[in-house]
């Protein structure tokens, strides 16, 4: 089998989830905007760095969901979001903080590991390039909040991070988060993954696949008052035998162990 960082993460979170998702296929519907203009937004970055019209490419790939019905959070439209990214791209430009040599090879950079029992596990990495000179591999996030900088060192704690930088031996890595708020932000954080961090993070790969071949999949909802992490679960429908919930946020397909990649680019 091949696993990617939304297989183990999700059965971290929650190995009743991972088996709804991947064993039975049941998806979450695609209806969010931030996540799919998130996706619009990374295409755009794609033609920056190949010298061609950023703007225009996230016009027209964006364009594309105008009449979608997709969900808005409160204050959002399809014009805002739009705005907000032109102006995160000028910004961006303007910064002039990332390098990318050869864009063709160095975005979306595929890495694979193999792991026991013949199974591999392969990410995608948004880029590997320099923030501000330093070598680097580079994860993108578009979101409409900054991400904590306190207390000090938090970053090194990622585990989407940790996991790009196992997979790719890349001890230097930074996160870009395009903030969309009325005045754009980008934040450029940069911090060191330790070798300990990439053999914690390599076991706990290995022990998630070893229980998911052993058919592991107990609920595990990590409730405790006043998180209750079962509220944001697209799957908590099934759990609660909501028929309401399960067609409002699922849907069925067959074969459902695919690769999940876009959840990576969320
Ligand atoms: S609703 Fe809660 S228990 Fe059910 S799958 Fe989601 S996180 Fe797990």
């Amino acid at each position: 089998m091949i696993f990617s960082y939304s297989q183990i993460s999700r059965y971290v979170r929650c190995p009743r989830s991972y088996r709804y998702r991947y064993l039975d296929g049941w998806q979450e519907k695609e209806t969010r905007a931030a996540t799919v203009f998130g996706r619009a937004f990374e295409n755009a970055l794609g033609a920056y760095f190949a010298h061609e019209d950023c703007g225009a490419t996230l016009f027209k790939e964006w364009a594309a969901f105008r009449e979608a019905p997709l969900r808005y959070k409160n204050g959002e439209s399809w014009d805002r979001l739009l705005h907000q990214g032109i102006r995160l791209l000028e910004r961006f430009a303007r910064d002039d903080r990332i390098r990318i040599h050869r864009p063709e090879d160095h975005l979306q950079v595929k890495m694979a590991r193999n792991l026991p029992g013949g199974h591999e596990f392969v990410a995608y990495l948004d880029a590997i390039g320099e923030l501000d000179g330093q070598h680097c591999l580079i994860d993108w996030k578009t979101t409409s909040s900054r991400y904590p900088e306190e207390p000090a060192g938090l970053l090194s704690l990622e585990p989407q991070l940790t996991c790009y930088s196992w997979v790719s031996g890349i001890a230097e890595v930074a996160l870009v988060v395009f903030v969309r708020k009325r005045i754009p932000e980008i934040q450029y954080l940069r911090t060191s993954v330790s070798e300990q961090q990439r053999r914690d993070f390599g076991q706990l790969v290995e022990d998630s696949v070893q229980q998911i071949e052993a058919a592991q999949f107990l609920p595990h909802s990590g409730i405790r008052f006043p998180q209750n992490g079962c509220v944001s679960c697209s799957h908590l429908g099934l759990c609660l035998n909501n028929q309401r919930l399960i067609d409002a946020n699922l849907i069925r397909k067959a074969g459902a162990s695919d690769f999940d990649w876009l959840d990576e680019l969320d």
